[in-house]
């Protein structure tokens, strides 16, 4: 899995956990306010009922009043009880009518209408006391009857809105609870995903840098977690492993170069032995190839050292050309001349066009190139082999072929030849040798703006060629 995708689908969770629980509250929000004003609705009934109940109350006594004592003040208390009631009256039809409630509303809104018409004569003219007491009316027991049942059923349906918002409040706790639990344990498992993923890795990839730099190069970092993680494993490990080669061929190297100069040095000793002080010089003529002996021999160990820091300054990325216009020709035969005399088992042939190919370079390092070819080619090929170096001229290029009909390398091995250290399996067998002579002359090559290019084919030989612009 990628970081990416991790992050993304934490985020995406913890969000839609987020969103869900944010939507759940506002929906039992919205209830719950419907709710509350609901019950609000049946206080604000519940008063208006036993408003008209003190106002009948009170106009039923009011008027019992004005029927004994024909007091005008009692008759003027009796109509405001009235007018008050009719108020209350039209306060409550102004409720919402609902289905279980039109019923009992009704009946209210008759009966009190009956009971006001039945009083309406009541005390016009004074009553004895016995009578003005009787004088009341079975519509106001019908009419307190009916307020008491609207009462008792607003009460009911108040219990029921209370239940149900008992009931969403309890929903809204639970499903509260609920959220904030999941959401804990989302973070949880995003927390526990990121230490296993990432956390994890990355301290085992620390652990394995610190074990390879404090020297122990077998440290590789284990290749799992999120895909970016195991892939910076993987280069780590490349790297590393790509090291540890590089550090193997470099002692190789050196192992190769003690061994290459123990033999001129070896000569060297024994010449010089021969010159000791407690012995007689020898004769001029003895001497003088002695002398000659230990300067080339001297010249070689000189040379190989040479070579080795021209490598090491490649290495380093400095190359300094000292560059200056030379015939191509010469610099071909010069080397062809330098090994003539040691090549003895084989035919070293030159071919030069006969118009002078002038050439820009740095002949030292074009020098150092074409050695390497020609010594590669008598060494990859058999006692007796040809091994040829042509000059061209080929447009704007000059081009130096060095052939033979060596051992060849297989066209998979064709492709890595200027790596540095590679040697072909087929062709390693044959001769010794470290793997970086190409390497040098392609760079050389290409930092005189050229190129070298091979064609060979197993058994059959191999021809490198150099292309220098002129
Ligand atoms: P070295 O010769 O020291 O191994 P080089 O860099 O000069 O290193 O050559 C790299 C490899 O290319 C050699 O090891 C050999 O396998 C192959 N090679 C180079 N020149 C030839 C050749 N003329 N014929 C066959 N193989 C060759």
């Amino acid at each position: 899995m990628k970081l990416k995708t991790l992050a993304a689908a934490s985020t995406a969770s913890l969000a839609a956990l987020a969103l869900l629980t944010a939507s759940g509250l506002t929906l039992g929000t919205a209830y719950m306010d419907r709710e509350v004003t609901c019950l609000f609705n049946m206080v604000r009934e519940v008063r208006t009922i036993m408003e008209l109940e003190v106002h009948l109350l009170s106009h039923e006594r009011e008027s019992a009043r004005v029927a004994l004592t024909q007091h005008p003040e009692h008759a003027r208390a009796r109509d405001a009880a009235e007018r008050e009631m009719k108020r209350w009256l039209h306060e409550l039809r102004s409720n919402p009518v609902t289905a279980q409630n039109a019923g009992a509303f009704g009946a209210v809104e008759l009966e009190v209408e009956r009971y006001l018409a039945a009083r309406a004569g009541v005390g016009e003219r004074a009553l004895p006391v016995l009578e003005a007491q009787l004088a009341r009316p079975e519509e106001a027991d019908r009419a307190y009857a009916a307020l008491e049942r609207l009462l008792a059923a607003k009460l009911a349906e108040a219990k029921v809105a209370r239940a149900r918002v008992d009931a969403v409040n309890r929903l809204s706790n639970t499903m509260s609870h609920g959220a904030a639990a999941a959401l804990l344990t989302g973070i949880l498992a995003a927390l526990w995903q990121v230490s296993r993923r990432v956390y994890g890795p990355l301290l085992s990839l620390r652990a394995a840098i610190d074990r390879y730099a404090a020297g122990s190069h077998d440290a590789r970092a284990p290749q799992g977690g999120l895909d970016e993680l195991r892939e910076i494993a993987v280069a780590f490990n490349e790297m590393a492993a790509a090291l540890d080669e590089q550090r193997r061929r470099q002692l190789g190297i050196l192992a190769s170069v003690a061994h290459d100069l123990r033999n001129p040095l070896a000569a060297l000793k024994l010449t010089v032995d021969r010159l000791r002080p407690d012995r007689p010089l020898p004769p001029e003529e003895r001497l003088r190839p002695m002398l000659a002996r230990i300067g080339q021999e001297a010249a070689r160990c000189d040379r190989m050292l040479t070579d080795l820091m021209d490598i090491a300054r490649l290495e380093g990325g400095e190359l300094e050309l000292r560059c200056e216009v030379r015939d191509a020709r010469e610099l071909a035969e010069e080397v062809v001349e330098l090994y003539r005399p040691a090549a003895t088992a084989h035919e070293l042939g030159l071919s030069l066009p006969e118009e002078p190919a002038p050439l820009r370079c740095d002949p030292i390092r074009i020098g150092q190139v074409l050695n390497n070819l020609v010594a590669n080619a008598i060494k990859y090929s058999p006692r007796g082999g040809a091994v040829q170096v042509a000059v061209a001229r080929e447009g704007a290029e000059i081009t130096i072929a060095v052939s033979d009909r060596g051992v060849g390398i297989a066209a998979d091995d064709q492709r890595r030849l200027f790596e540095r250290y590679f040697r072909a399996p087929s062709s390693g067998r044959v001769a010794s040798g470290v793997g970086l002579g190409l390497w040098a002359a392609r760079r050389i090559a290409e930092a005189h703006g050229g190129r070298i290019e091979v064609t060979s084919a197993p058994g059959k030989g191999s021809t490198f060629t150099l292309h220098l612009p002129c």
